[in-house]
């Protein structure tokens, strides 16, 4: 029997590529999201006349030098016009010295060197290994098969083995510089131990021009790769929430929604949360050993899951967009104390905010605990965010004086914003497996269940990598899979 109709959850990244494809290979194809709009966790939200984004800060294939842009050609959202690319990553300010990491290389070392002439020798191994990383992208190895990933990474293969373990924090000792000793572990994000190799790809995807900042932000390219869908014929159904995915035998056969509606179909695939769309909707049924291990431990504290965004009265062209200052001393802030803000600038795109006015945002790690005890008082979460956004904005007076008396919107969102938006459970991102190396970039972790017949998962939960464009390229693979399943060739064409 010929299977035709595909039943998507989740408008997401990923359910939007799979449905795409789906379309492309002649699948019916209907997406079910709770939301009523597309993205997930690519999104942005408007606030008082600004645009706060909650994603996206380089995507992978903007450009296309890396291979992961042919994904976005095909999937309408690769106009080169469309995309900003950063002269920076991020400066560094500390103890009155500043740390520019241009995103040319030549440029950094220069700077490097004029800081820090007798680190000389440092400086140029870790420009040499970027120069070197600028030959691979690392995001578009969930792109290749096996054999491709080992031909591309081969020649890099030492790097990978010394940089993959290296972390910032312990290449930055090597620096005789006191202001680089400081400065070099903050330049990627607040992301504590992150392996120079994940660093590097950065670098050198900045460098290449393949990481950019897609305009009008994440909501808005979500909404580009919806147009692409819908060009393509496929349906979206928002504000419907899949409780159930319908089994007969060992097959899916579709979905029951929250309002009790049952939708058939010849293949499901589930673009959503990974433990809801197993624990909850399947019932565990289909879970192994090593999936209830995964799913048993998760991680409390989670990076970047505060946002706290201001929309400021203040034209702020000619500051870096990205910025990390040290305070004049540390604070307490929530439950830990912080020695430095993580600041997002969003002045190189003036369709965030009115004319001559910045959006800004302050990131932070924090625990999924912290915020759900106090969320069992509505009053206290709130004062809490309050707290947190008063206290933040007297911290940005120390780099920006009189920035308070310009802020005309606020706007503070935890991991349980994230949670009840995107449906993540915890707000989480996924983690790591643990014992998983770089064959969980081509294997991913559940792209299929044990024992499920015509089911799928696509998304950052299938790969347990997060990532804009792993979830496009795990959404593309999902329908290869399927191709290859009902003995089709799998077809894919650009916008
Ligand atoms: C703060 C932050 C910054 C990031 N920065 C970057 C970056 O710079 N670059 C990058 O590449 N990636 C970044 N990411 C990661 C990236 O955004 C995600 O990994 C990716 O968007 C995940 O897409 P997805 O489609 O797999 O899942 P999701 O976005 O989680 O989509 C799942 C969809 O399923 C829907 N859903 C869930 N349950 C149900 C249900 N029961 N019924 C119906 N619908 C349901 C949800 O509403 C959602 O729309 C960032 C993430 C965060 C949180």
């Amino acid at each position: 029997m010929s299977r035709k109709s595909i039943v998507i959850i989740g408008a997401g990244i990923a359910g939007l590529a799979a449905g795409s494809y789906a379309r492309m290979n002649g699948y019916d194809s209907v997406i079910f999201e709770m939301h009523d709009k597309p993205g997930g966790v690519c999104t942005s939200w408007k606030r008082k006349g600004y645009t706060i984004d909650g994603c996206i800060h380089h995507l992978a294939g903007s450009g296309p030098k890396s291979e992961v842009h042919q994904v976005w050609r095909e999937l309408g959202a690769a106009d080169p016009q469309d995309f900003v690319f950063y002269d920076e990553i991020v400066q560094v300010e500390a103890d009155g010295l500043a740390l520019t990491v241009h995103s040319d290389i030549d440029r950094l070392e220069r700077h490097m060197k004029e800081i820090a002439p007798e680190d000389a020798d440092t400086i140029d191994e870790y420009v040499a290994a970027a120069r070197a990383f600028t030959r691979i992208d690392l995001l578009a190895f969930p792109l290749l098969s096996p054999w491709e990933v080992a031909r591309k990474a081969l020649p890099v293969l030492p790097l990978m083995g010394k940089y993959g373990k290296l972390t910032l924090e312990k290449f930055a000792e090597k620096f005789k510089n006191p202001f680089l000793r400081k400065a070099f572990p903050t330049v990627q994000y607040d992301f504590p131990n992150i392996p120079m190799m994940v660093h590097l790809n950065f670098l050198a995807g900045s460098h290449n021009r393949t990481l950019g900042w897609p305009k009008g932000g994440s909501l808005a390219f979500a909404r580009a790769v919806e147009n692409r869908y819908r060009g393509l014929g496929g349906r979206i159904e928002y504000n419907s929430r899949v409780s159930k995915i319908l089994v007969e035998g060992d097959r899916a056969v579709g979905v029951r929604l929250a309002d009790g509606t049952e939708h058939r179909a010849d293949i499901v695939i589930s673009a959503a949360d990974g433990r809801s769309t197993i624990f909850d909707m399947l019932s565990g049924e289909y879970a192994d050993d090593r999936i209830r291990a995964y799913y048993k431990s998760p991680p409390d504290y989670c990076e970047m899951s505060l946002h706290v965004s201001y929309g400021v009265s203040r034209d702020m062209t000619g500051e870096p967009h990205s910025l990390t200052y040290f305070l004049k001393s540390p604070v307490r802030l929530m439950d830990r104390e912080v020695d430095r803000l993580d600041v997002e600038l969003f002045n190189f795109d003036p369709t965030l905010a009115p004319q001559g006015k910045t959006v800004l945002k302050v990131m932070f790690g924090s625990r999924y605990s912290f915020w759900r005890e106090l969320a069992r008082d509505r009053q206290r979460y709130e004062d809490e965010k309050a707290r947190v956004a008063d206290t933040v904005i007297s911290l940005l007076e120390e780099r920006f004086p009189g920035i308070s008396a310009q802020v005309e919107m606020t706007d503070v969102a935890t991991s349980l914003t994230t949670e009840r938006y995107t449906g993540n459970w915890q707000g989480l991102p996924p983690w790591m497996p643990s014992g998983a190396g770089l064959t969980a970039m081509t294997q991913g972790f559940t792209r299929t269940l044990p024992g499920l017949q015509s089911f799928h998962m696509a998304g950052h939960w299938a790969e347990a990598m997060f990532g804009v464009s792993t979830a496009a390229i795990s959404g593309r693979k999902a329908v290869q899979r399927i191709c290859k399943e009902d003995g089709k060739r799998f077809r894919a064409v650009e916008d």
